[in-house]
This record gives C-alpha cells, sequence and structure tokens, in this order.
C-alpha cells in the first residue's frame, strides 16, 4: 500500500505523469484518493460531488462492491479468451446489447470510444465493397462534434484545435455544419418534413455534389455533447436517417457519453424515433468499471460479410476488446440500471434540475442558454444575451474554480476555435438523489454569481 498521506504526490504528479488537456482543465491540479457514490475526495480529504462523471460515464456511480465482486469472480473464473474464440459474457452482453438496442444487431468489441468509432468506419467501407458499391468510400460528420483520438475518430472529429498539429489524419472525411438549438434555432421551419431542415438539406447537398455513390456512411452524436451540449431539432435524425436512405449511406451514431441512460433513455437516438445502421459505444456500457465499446451493426450488414471468398470476412482485430470480465462486469452494470430504474430516473431528475436552473438563472446577463436531455446539461456562457457573444474563457474557468471550492465538479465543453469553449456541463452520476440535485443547483447557482457584473 503507498502512502497517500506523502506531501510528495503532487510535485511527481507533475514530474512524472502526462495528463490529458492538463492547461485546459482547471480542475486538473487535483489528485483523487478515493471515490464512491456520486462523490470523490481529494488526497487532503476534501469531498467534491462529480457533476462532471458523464463524461466518462460513471452512471451507476463510483465504488459498487456489486461490481467489483462480479469483475473479481470473473478474472478468477476466466482470465482471458479472444473474440476468435467464443465466451459466455459475450454472448450474454451481444445479446443483451441487441436487446435494449430493440432491434437485431450483431456486436464487435474493442475497448474504447475511438476503436469503435474506427471499427464502425472499416465496417462501413466494406460493408459497400462486399455489395459491389467500390467507390462508396467517404464519411461525413458535424463540425464541433467529437469522435475519438486515433487517425480516422479524429478526422471524423470536427474540432480543428484538436487536429490541427497532427495532420494528415485518414483521408476521405467530410464535414457538415451541425444543428444548434441555441444559434441557428430552425423551429420556424413551417414544413413538418423532417427533411426540409436546413441542417438536414445541407448533408443531402454534400452528398449530392460529392456524388451519392461515393459516401460510405454519416456518423454523428444524437446531441453533441463534447463539442458543448448542442441540441438537435427534434426531427433532426429522421431527416438525416432519410437523407442517407435516399443516397444509399449507412447512419452511424455514435453513443459514447448519450448511450445507457445520460439522455434519459438506453440510447440517445431513442428520444428521437429513428433506428441506425450501427450504433458505437463505450465507457457507459460498464459505468467506466472496466475499458470495454462496442460497434453494434444491424444483422443485414453483418450478413454481406459472410460471403465464401477468403476476403470477405472482417479482418480486423482487438486483443482485449471483449474481454471476459469487462463483458461481465457490462452486464452487472446493465442490471444495475434496470433494476434500480436509472434511464427513468435520469429523464426525471434531469427535468427537474433543468427546470430548477432555468428558473433561478434566468435573469443571469452572462447565461445565454441551460439546455439539455435527462442528466446532461449544458449552460452556456455569453458576453450578453442579445450579442450571443462567447463569454471570455478566464470567466467561464473563474466558474469551474469556484464550484471546485463549493465542492462540485463540473465540466468545461466546446471548441476553443473561435472561443467557443463557453458551455459548462452538469452530467452527475445517474444515482443521484434529490438532495445531491439540490446541492448541485445551489453551489452552481452560487458560483455563478461571481461573475455577475
Ligand atoms: N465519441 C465521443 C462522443 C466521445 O465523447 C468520446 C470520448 N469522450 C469518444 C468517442 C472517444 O472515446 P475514447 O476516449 O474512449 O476513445
Amino acid at each position: 500500500m503507498t502512502n497517500v498521506t506523502s506531501p510528495n504526490w503532487q510535485v511527481k504528479d507533475e514530474q512524472y505523469v502526462w495528463h490529458s488537456m492538463k492547461p485546459y482543465n482547471p480542475n486538473a491540479t487535483m489528485i483523487v484518493q478515493s471515490s464512491k457514490g456520486a462523490w470523490i475526495t481529494d488526497i487532503e480529504g476534501k469531498r467534491y460531488l462529480d457533476a462532471m462523471a458523464g463524461l466518462w460515464c460513471v452512471n451507476v456511480g463510483y465504488g459498487r462492491e456489486d461490481i467489483a465482486k462480479v469483475a473479481y469472480e470473473q478474472l478468477l473464473e476466466n482470465t482471458y479468451t479472444p473474440l476468435s474464440v467464443g465466451h459466455i459474457p459475450a454472448i450474454q452482453l451481444s445479446e443483451k446489447i441487441s436487446e435494449l438496442l430493440g432491434d437485431d444487431y450483431v456486436v464487435f468489441f474493442s475497448n474504447s470510444g475511438s476503436e469503435a468509432n474506427e471499427a464502425a468506419f472499416k465496417i462501413a467501407r466494406q460493408y459497400h465493397q462486399q455489395k459491389g458499391h467500390v467507390n462508396r468510400t467517404k464519411i461525413i460528420s458535424r463540425y464541433r462534434a467529437y469522435h475519438g483520438s486515433s487517425m480516422g475518430a479524429l478526422a471524423a472529429t470536427g474540432q480543428a484545435q484538436r487536429k490541427y498539429k497532427y495532420e494528415p489524419l485518414a483521408p476521405g472525411f467530410l464535414h457538415v455544419t451541425p444543428p444548434d438549438s441555441y444559434r441557428a434555432n430552425e423551429d420556424h421551419i413551417k414544413s413538418k418534413d423532417p427533411c426540409a431542415l436546413p441542417s438536414v438539406q445541407a448533408i443531402d447537398h454534400v452528398m449530392t455534389w460529392e456524388m451519392s455513390d461515393s459516401i460510405a456512411a454519416v456518423i454523428m452524436e444524437p446531441i453533441i455533447t463534447g463539442g458543448g451540449v448542442i441540441m438537435p431539432h427534434d426531427n433532426y435524425l429522421q431527416g438525416v436517417k432519410a437523407i442517407c436512405e435516399k443516397h444509399g449511406a449507412l447512419l452511424i451514431v455514435d453513443e459514447v457519453i448519450c448511450g445507457f441512460g445520460r439522455t434519459g433513455k438506453a440510447f440517445g437516438f431513442q428520444n428521437y424515433g429513428i433506428q441506425p445502421d450501427i450504433v458505437t459505444m463505450a465507457k457507459g456500457l460498464t459505468s467506466a468499471y472496466m475499458p470495454l465499446s462496442a460497434t453494434a451493426v444491424r444483422r443485414e450488414i453483418y450478413e454481406a460479410f459472410a460471403g465464401s471468398e477468403e476476403y470477405d470476412f472482417f479482418r480486423h482485430v482487438n486483443t482485449f476488446g471483449g474481454s471476459p470480465a469487462a463483458c461481465a462486469v457490462a452486464l452487472k452494470n446493465i442490471e444495475i440500471m434496470e433494476q434500480e430504474n436509472l434511464f427513468t430516473h435520469s429523464a426525471t431528475l434531469g427535468d427537474t434540475l433543468l427546470t430548477a436552473l432555468q428558473e433561478q438563472l434566468k435573469e443571469h446577463p452572462h447565461v445565454g442558454d441551460i439546455r439539455g436531455k435527462g442528466l446532461l446539461i449544458g449552460v452556456e456562457l455569453v458576453q450578453d444575451k442579445d450579442s450571443k457573444t462567447p463569454l471570455d474563457v478566464t470567466l467561464v474557468n473563474k466558474v469551474i474554480a469556484q464550484c471546485k471550492e463549493l465542492g462540485l465538479i463540473i465540466g468545461k465543453n466546446g471548441v476553443t476555435v473561435a472561443g467557443f469553449n463557453n458551455v459548462l456541463t452538469l452530467s452527475p452520476p445517474l444515482i443521484i438523489s434529490s438532495d445531491e440535485k439540490d446541492f448541485i443547483v445551489k453551489n452552481f447557482v452560487q458560483a455563478l454569481h461571481s461573475i455577475k457584473q
């Protein structure tokens, strides 16, 4: 056991650990000692409610013995089996994922969201090849969205600040402007036809001008999370699905953050009445207790790989993807979510949280918009409500630091390009109680007063 009271942890941390995003993240100076439920405790013994946990999707909360026990028992029962061979937890989990998705899907496992998306891109491209459509290689995604850090997932990402130092990335990725219910509201569109939305037509146009038969797939999150909790028009996903069908492209939905109850349903797309061709999911699958991700494809796509030729199978392997312990943990995690009604809890408590914030912050001069679904809430800070110019990031960071002072960890999302890193994110574990929700509201509102002029 290491000596956690050693005064050197901070120094050693600075010296040896290469943190991701350190200068960007005002919470980075903390070293966490332990975590339980919705709370984390640092090495000084200070407790914080982690309302940023949704970004790593600790949906069932920290420190659960029931999950740890399953991991322990499964590691002893069968430590490892590659997915070129079968094992029971993977079979059970694939069936369960298919059931939650509400249709007939076959599941490929990896370890991270980036890898799940890479697998999706390769499956989409090879699927079209198998069907004889050899030119269908291009993937369309949206500006402001994040899809991962590997060269393909980063190419799909629409945040220039994450990309420009690492180019050239994987070729064949195109971007369109996403819908944005705050800055480019589409509610005024009179037609009820989802394809009449300008943000849907933008995709239709790109597919047409690039030539329909060159497009393999579109990838999108139901709600752009990391890019700033950007809400679509209610009909947007239906429109995108229709346009994909019109042009023969597949629709990949990235549920890495929205999945597993974050938006009040098992999957985010279920809020919008569509059924994707491919669904990618990661951290929420195990509530971050173990690395595991999945790429679920409709059976018809899977069956296109079942040819007799040697080269017809999916030539993509992932050593640790779908390990027995990770799958067993995911099954337990899903069982807990179902037994504790966490999807519904997320929807109802999220609604109360959203309403409380909207009421208490409506007069705040720098709160431009408060939006979200379930326990995924974004608060967009602006210089003033008329211009909607993003608030200076030093003031945004001041609120985050003030929250930390008050024992509340919150997130910051957006894109640094043009100063749009101005969205504060509240996404606590889905198990939070009503009292914990009140704690978030009280302290968040108080912290926002520190920038009121
Ligand atoms: N897709 C989305 C929507 C994400 O938010 C993330 C990570 N936050 C990823 C993909 C990549 O996941 P990972 O970090 O596990 O590779």
